[in-house]
């Protein structure tokens, strides 16, 4: 036997001792499932006994292909042994047996994803001992049929359906609805039909020790039972869906799944009994009111599954045969919150009206929940305002900026269902998973219509703009996932009538049927389908996340034992410029003044590239001077008192240009219909002239600060436009702004020396033109690693330095910003070449060139004022990199991602004070 620890026990001994030997910290050990168990122990709540497999199992017997690690099976077999002991009952007992369920629960919850198996143990002898001792055959021969059920899909791989096919044939026979009302008798006949399906669909030879006189039979003998659904379980950690999890949800792969193996309770033994699962406060609006649903006479997975309509859990207390266990659950909640200090999710089961936990874990919430329960237990004393800052994820907040329905409009409502995930999408309707897949991959929005969803449609409810079930409750599937990925979603709609098939729904009470292509709206906050496509706006920033955003800035900014991290934002008009005010950007990161020259100035850009007639050029330098001073003097006023950085121009100009194979065409056409020959040469000269500018690599052409030696009226003209809205401002508005001039794609020193010179001499220019004092610094933007590896030399001549990550990323890695992504990318992610697309998040080399450059460039001027407006800006996980390793000043990001800037910049600043 190896010394390491494979096995924990938890819950009572026969004498009802506590012998639990793990507890909430052992997540990476235990799984999640495994350390709440053994910690709801340890506060003495009733858990039925058991035992957990650790996950360092699961990922030695999974690394070694399968094969079960030296003296793992003894030592499961020895806390069997102690599991029969410390319950009085054996498994596969005649008279009494001992039923357990096998669940997986890895360190970080994966609802749904991976397998478990319930009723373990039953066997044709065991069945009869459960009936000799619960006088219920009903109960017996149902919990039978699930196990072999459940066993012969999860463990064997049999196909669910022709199980499926058995049961609803029965209910026909037997003219009854649900399965509830099959009598024992047909559930016997199911159990030996069960039986059947599971020889007919199991493989001798890739099952010899299933075989008994030469035929497959079901498993009778427990311990075989149990040492499969394990491997089924640990198996499971590596299925398509649980990797596909994993990996939107960053949960990496090696970390193994715990088993768990525990007694069972019965839901399903009558009336007195139920199964449930329920949340502390309510996972969406974070309202501090108990949430959940239960069924009466059913197992755990019913609930989940959404396969029955469930009842709210605050209607439990009306059962009087359930009256106590509600009382004690209440209790329980209380017990819970107090404990873990958080909002728990719950799964129970209530036996003979004996309550017993079967798991509990800190729930999942959405964006609206997660910010109104933190700020409440801040009020409620459970926690400090870091720890409610610390809780809530960045990328979630997301959710919050989601569309809504425009509600000035009032959408005809085609139906209603459960608002289970908040957020608005309008698409087309698709009926499967893989159509989802397909139409979003043609760039339609779709919204996926199902009659539930299970594990497998993950890949279509990440590719929805929205999903709509017609069934199932709020912890459903469904849910649980939409709410998860913040995805709006509306479930249980019980007036679609789907037919997936057919691939059309008829709505009940009107004569409307919608087919595949129809758009539908949905509103996942307020549960509303309507036909159509419903206008959508955007949420605003108020009360909640305010709260917690000004907590986070008073975080972020403290001075204390590092500098403020500051948050600002690329914006290139006035209006994202007002908008990102909003949302509490502290300045411009980024101003790219290309962008400016769209539109209708796209033709005055034109003529300046394109003109051979200085006087024409001068005329389209002057036009160009007038319109971008006009949207500096608006940006400027907006910002005023604050820091906007102007980049001076940076792409290639021909994409200013016609694109030259229209024009060809376009000239061909004319040349065909016999268009005057001056025409027609004019047009040729233009082609000529564009060709002429074409590069084989753009992007690494010319671009950036080169475009200003090729084209030297371009900066001249647009630091005379920054120079002078700036001076108009002051003289005639006494307004204080605060331009700073800054120098892309610089890879030399002489570059910035000679641009710094050029801006310098317009800047003063303009300000004895205008008589007043301009102070405007020029500053570089590093994104070459020459520049970063010079970043001193550079900063002699700099007043400050702006990483720009994406062009470091692309030239670090010499990858193609416009290509990768779509070309190689994904398959170097699949093939883990790459643990995370760099464009997101950011590599850690470039971080280092980038923390190097920073060092560098404060060796000179201590106090230099380093930031970054690559895309990474807006990436919570590059925000504490680029902060707490590089040592940058600020961060700079799209508007929508500021909010999320604020809150990540916060919990960088926390983790760096720890
Ligand atoms: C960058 O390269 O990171 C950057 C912000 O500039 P752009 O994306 O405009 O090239
Ligand atoms: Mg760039």
């Amino acid at each position: 036997m190896s010394d390491e620890k494979r096995v924990y026990r938890f819950g009572s001994d026969e004498q009802g001792r506590d012998v639990t030997e793990g507890s909430a910290s052992m997540n990476y050990v235990l799984g999640g499932k495994g350390a709440n168990l053994a910690e709801m122990c340890r506060l003495g709540l009733p858990v039925p006994g058991g035992f957990t497999i650790t996950c360092q199992t699961c990922v030695a017997y999974s690394g070694a292909g399968d094969v079960w690690p030296q003296g793992a099976l003894d030592e499961i077999g020895e806390a069997t042994r102690d599991l029969e002991r410390r319950m009085g009952r054996k498994l596969g007992d005649p008279d009494d047996p001992l039923l357990v369920s096998v669940r997986s629960g890895a360190p970080f919850s994966m609802p749904g994803m991976m397998d478990t198996v319930l009723n373990l143990g039953l066997n044709d002898e065991a069945a009869r001992g459960l009936i000799k001792q619960t006088q219920d055959e009903h109960f017996v021969w149902d919990s039978y049929r699930r196990f072999i059920q459940m066993f012969s899909d999860v463990v064997m791989g049999v196909d669910a359906e022709q199980f499926e096919n058995a049961l609803t044939e029965k209910r026909l026979v037997a003219g009854v609805k649900s399965d509830a009302e099959l009598s024992s008798g047909d559930l016997f006949e199911l159990v030996e039909e069960f039986k059947g399906i599971f020889q007919a669909h199991v493989s001798a030879s890739d099952h010899p020790e299933l075989v008994v006189d030469g035929k497959i039979v079901f498993p009778q003998d427990p311990a075989v039972q149990l040492r499969l659904a394990i491997e089924a379980v640990f198996g499971s950690w590596m299925n398509e869906r649980a990797c596909l999890y994993r990996k939107r949800n960053g949960i990496p792969d090696d970390l193994g799944t715990a088993v768990n193996v525990q007694a069972m309770a019965y839901g399903n033994k009558g009336e007195s009994s139920a199964t449930g699962v329920a949340f502390t406060r309510d996972p969406a609006s974070g309202e501090n009111v108990r949430y959940g649903d239960f069924l009466i006479n059913a197992q755990g997975e019913d609930v989940v599954a959404g396969i029955r309509n469930t009842q709210p859990i605050q209607e439990m207390g009306s059962y009087p045969a359930l009256a106590d266990a509600a009382r004690d659950l209440e209790r329980i909640f209380q017990i819970l919150e107090a404990h873990y200090r958080d909002m728990m999710d719950i799964e129970f089961t209530i036996e003979q009206g004996k309550l017993w936990m079967l798991q509990t874990r800190v729930g999942k919430r959405t964006a609206t929940a997660a910010l109104r329960i933190a700020i409440d237990m801040v009020e409620e004393g459970l926690i400090d305002r870091e720890t409610a800052v610390r809780r809530i994820d960045p990328a979630q907040l997301d959710q919050l900026l989601h569309p809504q329905f425009d509600t000035h409009t009032a959408p005809d409502v085609l139906a209603r269902g459960l608002n289970a995930s908040p957020g608005a999408a309008v698409g087309e309707i698709v009926f499967s998973s893989d159509d989802a897949v397909q139409r979003a991959g043609e760039g339609v929005p779709v919204v996926l219509v199902r009659w539930e969803t299970n594990p497998d449609d993950l890949k279509g409810m990440v590719a929805a703009e929205g999903i709509l079930t017609s069934h199932g409750g709020k912890t459903s599937h469904a849910a649980v996932i939409a709410r998860g990925m913040g995805t709006p979603c509306v479930c249980g709609v019980e007036a679609f009538r789907i037919d997936a098939a057919a691939k059309e729904v008829h709505v009940e009470g009107t004569d409307v049927v919608l087919r595949e292509g129809d758009i539908i709206s949905i509103d996942g906050t307020t549960g509303i389908v309507v036909a159509g496509a419903v206008p959508l706006k955007r949420a605003e920033l108020t009360g909640d996340l305010e709260t917690i955003l000004s907590w986070a800035d008073e975080i972020r900014l403290q001075p204390g034992s590092t500098h403020p991290y500051h948050v600002r934002v690329n914006a290139d008009n006035p209006e994202d410029a007002e908008l990102a005010l909003g949302f509490g950007a502290e300045a411009i990161g980024l101003c790219r003044t290309e962008h400016m020259f769209l539109g209708d100035r796209k033709e005055i850009i034109q003529s300046f590239i394109l003109s051979d007639d200085e006087q024409e050029r001068q005329a389209a330098l002057d036009s160009l001077l007038t319109v971008q001073r006009e949207d500096f003097l608006k940006m400027f006023k907006t910002m005023d008192g604050r820091d906007v950085v102007v980049r001076l121009i940076d792409p290639p100009l021909h994409e200013f240009l016609d694109d030259p194979r229209s024009l060809e065409v376009h000239i061909a056409h004319l040349e065909a219909a016999g268009a005057p020959a001056e025409e027609l040469e004019a047009l040729k000269a233009r082609l000529r002239r564009i060709d002429g500018m074409a590069e084989m690599n753009p992007m690494l052409g010319l671009r950036g600060v080169r475009l200003s030696f090729v084209f030297p009226e371009l900066p001249l003209m647009q630091v005379r436009a920054i120079a002078s809205a700036a001076a108009l401002l002051i003289r005639d508005e006494g307004l204080a702004p605060k331009p700073e001039v800054m120098v892309p794609l610089v890879s030399l020193e002489s570059e910035q020396v000679q641009m710094r010179s050029i801006c310098e001499q317009v800047i003063d220019e303009v300000a004895a033109e205008y008589g007043v004092a301009l102070d405007i610094p020029v500053g570089t933007m590093l994104e070459l690693p020459r520049a970063c590896l010079m970043a001193d030399a550079i900063a002699q001549h700099a007043d400050f330095l702006c990483f720009g990550t994406n062009d470091l990323t692309q030239t670090t890695f010499g990858f193609s910003r416009d290509d990768a992504e779509s070309k190689f990318i994904p398959i170097y992610l699949h093939n883990k070449l790459l643990e995370r697309n760099p464009f997101e998040t950011i590599d850690e080399e470039v971080l280092e060139l980038v923390r190097m450059a920073v060092e560098k460039g404060r060796s000179v001027k201590p106090e230099l004022t380093c930031g970054v407006c690559g895309e990474h800006g807006g990436d919570p996980e590059s925000i504490k990199g680029l902060f707490n390793v590089a040592g940058v000043s600020y961060v700079s990001c799209s508007p929508y991602r500021v909010p999320v800037a604020r809150l990540a910049a916060a919990q960088a600043k926390l983790a760096e004070m720890a």
